[in-house]
């Protein structure tokens, strides 16, 4: 439905594309389609974080996970990564989290809505959201972020942290990128993590990108930086990913075009989970089994960096 509605669109095209478009050092278009929403109908601040998690098979009972440590090194993962026990006071008790799961189950069918400029930082504007990408079967990047971002919560949760995310479902339209970084301007978050997979021509793996120039302070800044560290550590230790062949260097990106990024004044960062395109990344992508060790390290990180503000 999302490439009948709005095919793949080559970033070079998408100038305003926001989340998630990047281009290789080839010049490629790594073909991300984000594209800009309008505002949903309800508060995404409040409908997004219900007290009870819908039922997944990427969360399990929470009773059989002792808490996981940081950047342990890599065992091998069983089919299922059950939740840990839910601790009473940990250091990252009491901070907020936003997680920001790309685009929206909705945007391919809503393209009036979701075209439409909004401001994106830098004195620029984009679209106010994209329909993402999919991989060669057909599984979504929308669909995907969303689990990802659903069991990141949980495991959050269980540290005790307060989890918002910026959309309350993976049916709706957008919101648009803006509203989405003025949702963890708003919650003053420890930390704001923008969840995606890329649609690169070529290339595999992860990388985690930073704003050439936020919103925030240089301590803001800084504390971005860590939280890009603790993340690549977390990947680099449970998501059975590596580092992007494509973009950046080493796993790590910095970014002038991205709206969620320019318009925090929290630590942030966004993540390219890995390529869809890419056969073995899609495969990864698309099992539950892939998408816990994603989640795990994702949360790993987070829960580092929280520690140590
Ligand atoms: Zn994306």
């Amino acid at each position: 439905m999302l490439r009948s509605v709005a095919p793949l669109i080559p970033c070079a095209l998408l100038a305003a594309a926001l989340a998630g478009c990047t281009a290789t050092a080839q010049g490629q278009s790594t073909a991300k389609i984000d594209s800009v929403i309008a505002p949903v109908s309800s508060d995404p601040a409040t409908a997004a974080d219900p007290t009870t998690d819908p039922p997944t098979k990427a969360d399990p009972p929470a009773t059989t996970r002792p808490p996981a440590p940081t950047h342990q090194p890599k065992k091998p993962h069983p089919k299922v990564h059950p939740i840990p026990p839910k601790a009473s006071k940990l250091p990252t008790t009491g901070q907020v989290v936003v997680l920001d799961p790309g685009h929206n189950g909705g945007n391919g069918s809503h393209p009036e809505i979701i075209n439409q400029p909004v401001p994106a930082g830098n004195g620029t504007t984009k679209p106010c959201n994209t329909t993402g990408t999919a991989t060669d079967s057909g599984y979504s990047e929308h669909a995907f972020n969303w689990a990802v971002a659903l069991r990141v919560r949980t495991l959050l949760r269980q540290h005790g942290v307060t989890v918002i995310i910026t959309r309350p479902n993976d049916t709706g339209v957008g919101p648009c990128v803006d509203k989405r970084a003025a949702i963890g301007n708003a919650a003053h978050a420890n930390a704001v993590v923008s969840i995606h997979g890329d649609g690169a021509v070529t290339g595999h793996g992860f990388h985690i990108m930073r704003a050439v120039k936020d919103l925030g302070t240089p301590a803001v800044d800084a504390a971005s930086g860590r939280l890009a560290t603790d993340i690549h550590g977390g990947m680099l230790a449970e998501s059975g990913m590596t580092p992007a062949t494509y973009a950046g260097t080493d796993g790590y990106d910095s970014r002038s075009d991205l709206a969620g990024l320019n318009l925090s004044s929290r630590p942030t960062i966004m993540i390219e989970c890995g390529n869809m395109r890419n056969s073995s990344d899609a495969a990864r992508m698309s099992s539950v089994d892939g998408r816990d060790r994603i989640a795990d390290a994702i949360a790993q990180g987070i829960e580092a960096f929280l520690i140590t503000q």
